[in-house]
């Protein structure tokens, strides 16, 4: 019985000091976004090509669900990612919801130009900080993709449109090809796409490597690069440390991340690679500390349900669905 009389103690130790003294939720936000992917990240990466009325439905839902920032497509050429040929349609779709911000990836400069035709509330360049990863992904070197930067930023500059322009690094923790990716490299690269025009900047583990000590190491000298130009981090769950991955940068005050329902997705250059964190998941890390993120969770774990039922056959992942909601946080809902 000792051990556990032992525990108990420590138990009441850690609950009687104080929230303010407590350094590790010192830097917790007050508010956190979660930003959809799914219908970007997720669906490119399976093989199921859900119709366009299907990704609208889902978009509403989120929305209806409480979600404010979704990525509902990317303007790749149709037949390299077939799933997404209806991109334009769906942007259009999004726009028509007020107060919602509808981002899409564009890989280069063609892209933006259709992303600022679509008046596409934010569009995302991605950059990958591994050389070989970024040459099998986009045929460039990373170097040229802040070149591309430099042309988009122009290109929007001279459309007059409002749409802003988030730079995002990806395979910044390592990637299936190259290995190793040097922290130097991934800020070296972040700070030339602020150079070359970046409203904002991004951090992804693409291929599912970080860990919570390494996210705390290169979120921190991200943070103090970028400072508030600094949005968003992008975490795969491929060795299932996405959500612990989540609450290291948390802790640093980041306050906005990606995440796809259900945790569909994975990555063509990592065979497998996991999807994004589940947004149903994720949304309930920081609801559990009281950072609001405007979710209504049973209604997001309803529309888990119904994009499952889409993709039959296509690997789902994620936790919440089969346990439902810890009853302490049912009670604060309530
Ligand atoms: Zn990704």
């Amino acid at each position: 019985m000792l051990p556990k009389l032992h525990l108990m103690f420590q138990v009441e130790i850690i609950d009687s000091v104080p929230m303010s003294h407590n350094t590790l939720l010192s830097a917790l936000p007050a508010q956190a976004v979660v930003r959809e992917v799914g219908l970007r990240d997720g669906l490119q990466s399976i093989a199921t090509v859900l119709p366009t009325e299907r990704k609208c439905a889902w978009i509403a839902d989120a929305f209806a669900a409480g979600q404010r920032e979704i990525e509902v497509g990317s303007f790749v050429p149709p037949r390299l990612l077939p799933q997404l040929a209806d991109t334009a349609e769906v942007l259009a779709f999004a726009k028509t919801l007020p107060g919602l911000t509808a981002s899409v990836l564009v890989p280069n400069l063609k892209g933006a130009e259709r992303a600022l035709d679509g008046d596409a509330d934010l569009m995302i360049l991605p950059l990958s900080a591994s050389h070989a990863h970024s040459l099998a992904n986009l045929r460039k070197t990373p170097d040229d993709v802040v070149d591309e930067m430099r042309r988009i930023r122009a290109a929007r500059d001279a459309s007059g449109k409002q749409t802003l322009i988030e730079g995002g690094v990806g395979t910044a923790f390592g990637c299936t090809i190259q290995g190793e990716v040097k922290h130097s490299e991934v800020l070296r690269l972040m700070q030339a796409l602020l150079d070359a025009g970046a409203d904002r900047v991004s951090l992804a583990d693409t291929v599912g490597y970080a860990d919570p000590v390494a996210v705390s190491r290169l979120f921190e000298q991200a943070l103090k690069i970028a400072g508030d130009r600094f949005c968003c981090g992008h975490f795969h769950d491929t060795r299932g440390l996405a959500l612990a991955n989540v609450f290291a940068a948390l802790q640093l005050g980041v306050a906005r991340f990606d995440a796809s329902l259900a945790g569909i997705g994975g990555c063509p250059h990592a065979p497998g690679a996991s999807g994004n964190a589940a947004s149903e998941d994720l949304a309930e890390v920081p609801a559990a500390r009281g950072v609001d993120t405007g979710i209504d969770l049973p209604a997001l774990l309803a529309l888990r349900q119904k994009v499952v039922g889409w993709l039959a056959g296509e690997p789902t992942s994620g936790t919440l669905w089969r346990a439902g909601l810890p009853k302490t946080m049912a009670a604060v809902a309530a």
